[in-house]
């Protein structure tokens, strides 16, 4: 989860210093935006185990900041991959195309 959050504080940082160039740290939306995004992973119920934010059933964001993180993945994800090919980024990118949860051949309890 730590690593994670490392994820999301780079994907922020890259779509902000891109998009609103603020001069050396984020600006106060995108900011908010992380501070946020933080919190939601540290109260997020899965932990480890969840799935890709985008597809987790629980819909932890809130519309308005669910919008924001959606154009920061969708802004820096592929970037991400290209320059930083972490493992957790793909778990972003992976949830939109996989079910949650699908571990083939397993019966739920
Ligand atoms: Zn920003």
């Amino acid at each position: 989860m730590q690593r994670e959050a490392e994820v999301v504080a780079m994907m922020i940082g890259k779509y902000c210093r891109a998009l609103h160039h603020p001069e050396d740290k984020l600006c106060p939306e995108c900011e908010e935006l992380l501070v946020y995004a933080k919190k939601r992973l540290a109260r997020c119920p899965w932990q480890e185990n969840k799935t890709a934010c985008g597809q987790c059933p629980v819909h932890c964001y809130k519309p308005g900041m669910r919008r924001r993180i959606r154009e920061v993945m969708r802004y820096a994800g592929p970037r991400m991959l290209l320059t930083n090919p972490i493992i957790s980024v793909r778990h972003f990118l992976d949830g939109r195309r996989k079910k949650p949860l699908g571990r083939a051949g397993q019966s739920r309890t």
